[in-house]
């Protein structure tokens, strides 16, 4: 109510407003970045100008487990995709596949930090500089996770955070980005702005990709409760952990990664157990989702071309995310969980 009476008062309800500014410090200061944050008015625009900001404008390889912005954001660029396979480890792209994947027409390549989770960074960054491809990470999960001491965000010559209603640290609608190369970073704080420099001067062609104050107010809120939100999600997944078989969470913590418990998926033997867990689950009101599935590569609408991507198609088949419910319903909720998980593997 503060922000909002402050914003009424000020008559100042968006165009890089004072709390857009002070969401952007504070966003900054939490991960220790040395550089500014660039907040949008969400993540696909986000990640649409961090491919126009890097001149992204051909192929782009990129995972097949991801959200359908990860496909969507280059191909409405005017970019061609390539998928290439995960590690079934962690989930993340796989070094190996995407090196396999680079073609004289390859300009970037476009990987998730799935759940949070990192991607082997060192390895796409060698590949990256080797082969002179931009890399951009989608960090849609990845608020405030660090590797190797230093915020996630840090890798890469891009990375674009979302801050959908959906994820763990939001704005309602919303997203930044964070830019390694100081020219990126201008063009990133002029192109969602339209180029506007004042009234009557432009700074190139721009797009509308501004965060209003309201927006940026929400965000502000959320952020005082960010590390208590992600604590729940923690003792949450503890109780997960504790009450479902071993070895059924989906995937391996990349080493040196912290997490931010945004998402706690499970990998069945097979999907005619997970889609009968499911049934079950529902029985109970409880609505698990198939999160990533299916599979981009598989989605006519965006990519006609066939790629082989095993890996991902057995982890697409067989992973459900599960609901982070209030803390209070966790060990009900685990227990009965359980129970049904039992019941489907008897
Ligand atoms: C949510 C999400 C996006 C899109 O972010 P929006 O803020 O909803 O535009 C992109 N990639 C991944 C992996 C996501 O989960």
């Amino acid at each position: 109510m503060d922000y909002l009476a402050g914003i009424w008062e000020r008559n100042w309800l968006t165009n890089q407003g004072p709390l857009v500014k002070e969401f952007e410090k504070k966003i900054q200061d939490y991960h220790g970045l040395s550089t500014s944050v660039h907040c949008v008015a969400n993540g696909a625009l986000g990640l649409q100008i961090a491919l126009k900001a890097l001149g992204v404008k051909g192929e782009v390889i990129t995972t097949p487990f991801s959200y359908v912005a990860t496909t969507s954001c280059p191909l409405w660029e005017g970019c061609t995709v390539k998928f290439a396979d995960i590690e079934p480890d962690y989930l993340t792209i796989d070094p190996q596949a995407v090196e396999a994947a680079i073609s004289s027409k390859t300009e970037a390549i476009l990987a998730t930090h799935v759940f949070g989770n990192p991607c082997d960074v060192e390895a796409l960054e060698s590949i990256a500089k080797k082969h002179g491809l931009a890399l951009i990470y989608d960090a849609a999960h990845a608020f405030g996770v660090t590797y190797n001491g230093k915020s996630i965000l840090e890798y890469g010559d891009v990375s674009m955070v979302s801050l959908h209603a959906t994820k763990l640290m939001h704005s309602v609608e919303g997203g930044f980005v964070v830019a390694k190369d100081p020219a990126v970073r201008t063009k990133v704080e002029w192109m969602r702005r339209f180029g506007h420099d004042g009234y009557d001067a432009y700074h190139g062609v721009g797009i509308n990709a501004k965060m209003s104050d309201f927006h940026a107010a929400m965000g502000l809120c959320i952020l005082k409760h960010f590390e208590s939100i992600s604590n729940s999600r923690r003792l949450l997944s503890e109780a997960y952990s504790a009450g479902l078989p071993d070895g059924i969470f989906a995937f391996r913590a990349r080493p040196g990664a912290t997490a931010n418990y945004s998402y706690y998926p499970v990998l069945f033997e097979s999907e005619s157990i997970l889609l009968e867990a499911m049934r079950l689950l529902s029985d109970c009101n409880i609505y698990a989702r198939r999160y990533f599935h299916p599979l981009l590569h598989r989605v006519e609408e965006l990519q006609p071309a066939s790629f082989e991507c095993s890996v991902a198609e057995s982890v697409a088949s067989r992973v459900l995310c599960l609901p982070m419910m209030a803390i209070d319903d966790v060990e009900r909720f685990a227990e009965l969980t359980l129970i049904n998980l039992n019941a489907v593997s008897s």
